[in-house]
């Protein structure tokens, strides 16, 4: 392994006081995938205290020191040094009751997740891989260290951890540990939602979220309800080939591997279970789904305490999903330009495709509201029209100068917006200057 030399100083400044020291985790794993790690975390038989001592003209950081971590800043880099630890006694599915610090690296490897993050690398004996990480690497399989079921209630969020993994790196759960997956899902309820969270986002950018997703249907109906009612509900349209879950599953996938737009796409269609109807020829309609689904994904997206900003995006994106060629004229274009940005409506025009393409009908058919969508934003950016009250040619400061009481402000420059993006006035200064006189 081709160590920087930011690590390399910090593992022969132990050695130099005779400490063990290794990469470790993360690091290895993605070495041994031929990817340049990220970040390198460092595991040590030193105890926080030597730690203090060894590295005392570092600046370190010493926020995690209780259980054995320190941070030390080396050329620039921030790297976390951990103690070699085993855990005591899990509390509550995610809570280790005490940590116990060990001069063995085997019993630190031995606490480790999966086989594939439970290596380590040392500079004299290579890498060292006590539970078959390497061949687990080679398989492409997550199989946990240990007894999966005592793992999973050890720390449940182990459990999006082995999905996140086998999504992102394309691997396959190993039997045992899926077989416990599913025992065990439940746990979840006991794992902060933020954390929850975090690795749902990675997961569904993975490259094997779909086949996750689909595998797993269980846990995602564990931590999202929403997808229960979706889950297997039959569509009874030739438009459509598969049931709405798996439908969506295949448009978080088809969807560039951004975390809004897959949110966006892991929730369009949540809504049809309250809207499914047969007509008089038995095919199926899901008429004004879309709300629903908007209504749904803002209270999952609020439970799992999604920020504002993504929120509003995602849902927005779901409002928007389904909507006719016809709907997207440039007026209608100029208008949702006022509150949301061009990229926001150019993620709307993938996910429209890939929602086409995920009815498995229209593989190679061309997605037309799509195309208008993003003819119409690239020419508007390209012509840069007034957007926002911002690219007014007049401001507050000459509002105040008519006369114009600070409260009345905001709203003389929206109501000039509509007017000078609806086209009735030029953006020029003299002309909104005059119609503002009017009033
Ligand atoms: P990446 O940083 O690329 O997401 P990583 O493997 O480095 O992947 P981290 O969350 O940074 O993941 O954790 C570092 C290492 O700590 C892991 O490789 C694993 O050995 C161990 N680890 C992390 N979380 C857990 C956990 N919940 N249970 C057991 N071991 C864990
Ligand atoms: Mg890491």
């Amino acid at each position: 392994m081709n160590l920087p030399s930011y690590i390399t100083v910090l593992l022969d400044r132990l050695a130099a006081h005779g400490f063990a020291g290794y990469p470790v985790g993360g690091c290895v794993r993605d070495f041994l995938l031929g990817k340049i790690p990220g970040d390198y975390d460092l595991t040590t038989s030193a105890t926080p205290q030597e730690m203090l001592q060894v590295f005392k003209d570092y600046r370190c950081i010493e926020t995690g020191l209780q259980h054995g971590t320190l941070t030390v800043v080396s050329e620039s880099n921030n790297v976390e040094i951990t103690t070699f630890r085993t855990d005591g006694e899990y509390r509550d599915n995610r809570h280790p009751t005490e940590v116990t610090f060990t001069r063995d690296l085997a019993d630190d490897l031995s606490r480790r997740d999966f086989t594939v993050n439970a290596m380590a690398y040392g500079q004299t004996e290579g890498i060292v891989d006590l539970f078959g990480g390497k061949e687990d690497l080679q398989n492409k399989i997550i199989r946990c260290v240990g007894d999966p079921d005592r793992r999973f209630n050890e720390d449940a969020l182990r459990i999006m951890r082995a999905l996140r993994f086998a999504s992102t790196l394309g691997f396959e759960i190993e039997k045992n540990t899926a077989d416990s997956i599913h025992r065990n899902a439940h746990l979840l309820a006991n794992i902060s939602v933020e954390r929850i969270f975090v690795e749902l986002k990675k997961l569904l950018c993975g490259v094997g979220a779909e086949q996750i997703l689909l595998q797993f249907n269980d846990v995602f109906c564990c931590i999202l309800p929403e997808l229960q009612p979706i889950t297997g509900l039959l569509q009874h349209n030739p438009h459509h080939l598969y049931d709405v879950y798996t439908h969506t599953a295949k448009t978080v996938s088809l969807c560039e591997a951004d975390p809004v737009l897959r949110l966006a796409a892991l929730f369009h269609d949540v809504g049809k279970a309250d809207t499914f109807s047969q007509d008089e020829n038995g095919v199926g309609h899901f008429y004004n789904h879309r709300a629903y689904s908007v209504q749904k994904a803002d209270v999952a997206l609020r439970r799992l305490k999604c920020d504002n900003a993504t929120r509003n995006t995602v849902l927005f994106l779901v409002d928007w999903h389904d909507r006719l060629f016809g709907e997207f004229t440039e007026k209608t274009v100029k208008r949702l330009l006022r509150t949301q940005s061009s990229e926001e409506l150019l993620l709307l025009c993938r996910l429209m495709r890939a929602d086409s393409k995920a009815t498995g009908t229209r593989l190679h058919e061309p997605c037309p509201s799509a195309d208008r969508l993003e003819e119409i934003v690239l020419r508007l950016q390209q012509e840069n029209p007034c957007l926002s009250v911002t690219d007014l040619t007049v401001n507050g400061h000459d509002l105040l100068a008519l006369g114009y009481e600070p409260k009345e402000i905001g709203k003389a420059l929206k109501a000039l917006l509509e007017a000078v993006t609806d086209g009735k006035i030029e953006n020029k200064k003299e002309d909104l200057l005059t119609e503002l006189r009017k009033n």
